[in-house]
């Protein structure tokens, strides 16, 4: 309350507190009165309005508003099954392939390569959501045909990444996991549809999204009974030129200390540069994620999309036996 606040313009607002189901407590201080709303703000309606009175200073809330997915009330990290590749347990999961998947034989190279490094789970857009509308927006349902062939040829799960709500259904029946991209992850009708399918879903983070939004986003998926979930850091926007993001590393320890979901850090977006991802890589598994997303294309100079920053197969491997002892070291 403001220092000005009499004993009626508290008694005001403990009854509005009470009218909409918390517990008022007001606590008398020296110079000021705090009233306390015990309850569960995810349950009750804010109390935000209450601002909107001339005699209260300031509202508080104090719950995080991602009690489904809280570190909090759920301590053991999530173990999410990816078509039997697990997630979030004790190893640690590479999930490669190219940024577009472009063709048949593009699909195959990368498959057997990425698949012989160690790469868990193969990745690769068939629909691509990209800044120009002029852009290669990928091959759409060639490409989602050319991913089943190659799942079934190679026995390697497939993450790809779903754009649009009207797509959703016939990638869940091709995809292990869905990527929601950065540029969609507050869409929440989106969320909400790619959770539906009952999927594990692949969460990048908003290029400008804070980590409370992030989380707040994979509390949608969540909330539609959907645990399934794998958040990834993908780098966030700034001043800075000489990457084409900055990867949030402080945004990974943070989200593994608040939410009990698995984290993967993906540097290729974050660096946009091939020089940069392997010690990028390195510091992902120093800080404690799950898991890495890299782009790799048998031909990144031919690439359709991304081809500054798509790992060739040979620097793919490098890349695979450089983290290792930072993999066996963090056990
Ligand atoms: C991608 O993974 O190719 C992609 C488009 O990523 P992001 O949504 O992080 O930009
Ligand atoms: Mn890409």
């Amino acid at each position: 309350m403001k220092n000005s606040a009499s004993d009626a313009d508290v008694a005001r607002v403990e009854e509005y507190v009470r009218r909409e189901g918390y517990e008022p407590h007001t606590i008398r201080g020296e110079v000021r009165t705090v009233v306390a709303a015990v309850g569960d703000e995810v349950e009750h309606a804010s109390l935000e309005s209450l601002e909107s009175l001339p005699t209260v200073e300031k509202v508080m809330p104090v719950q995080k508003g991602y009690k489904l997915i809280a570190r909090d009330t759920h301590p053991e990290t999530v173990n999410v099954d990816v078509g039997g590749v697990e997630i979030g347990g004790a190893g640690f999961t590479v999930i490669a392939g190219p940024c577009a998947v472009e063709s048949q034989e593009q699909m195959e190279v990368v498959a057997s390569k990425v698949k012989a490094s160690g790469a868990a789970i193969l990745r690769g857009g068939a629909f691509k959501p990209r800044t120009s509308p002029y852009d290669f927006q990928g091959l759409q349902e060639e490409g989602l045909n050319i991913l089943r062939k190659t799942k079934e040829k190679f026995g390697i799960p497939i993450v790809t990444e779903v754009v649009r709500e009207g797509d959703v259904e016939k990638i869940s029946a091709i995809a292990d996991m869905l990527q929601i991209g950065a540029r969609n992850s507050s869409n929440f009708a989106l969320l909400e549809t790619a959770a539906d399918t009952g999927k594990p879903v692949l969460l990048k983070r908003g290029m400008a999204q804070s980590v409370r939004e992030w989380l707040l986003a994979a509390e949608y998926l969540v909330k539609r009974g959907n645990r399934n979930v794998v958040l990834c850091e993908r780098g966030i926007r700034t001043f800075e030129s000489a990457t084409r993001n900055t990867l949030d590393l402080s945004a990974v320890v943070l989200a593994k200390q608040e939410c009990s979901l698995p984290v993967f850090v993906d540097p290729s977006h974050a660096a946009g540069r091939v020089d940069l991802i392997i010690p990028l890589a390195k510091a992902a598994v120093a800080v404690g994620a799950d898991g890495l997303l890299v782009e790799v294309h048998p031909c990144p100079e031919e690439a359709r999309s991304d081809p500054g920053q798509q790992l060739n197969p040979d620097q793919f491997n490098d890349l695979m036996r450089a983290i290792k002892p930072y993999i066996d070291l963090a056990k």
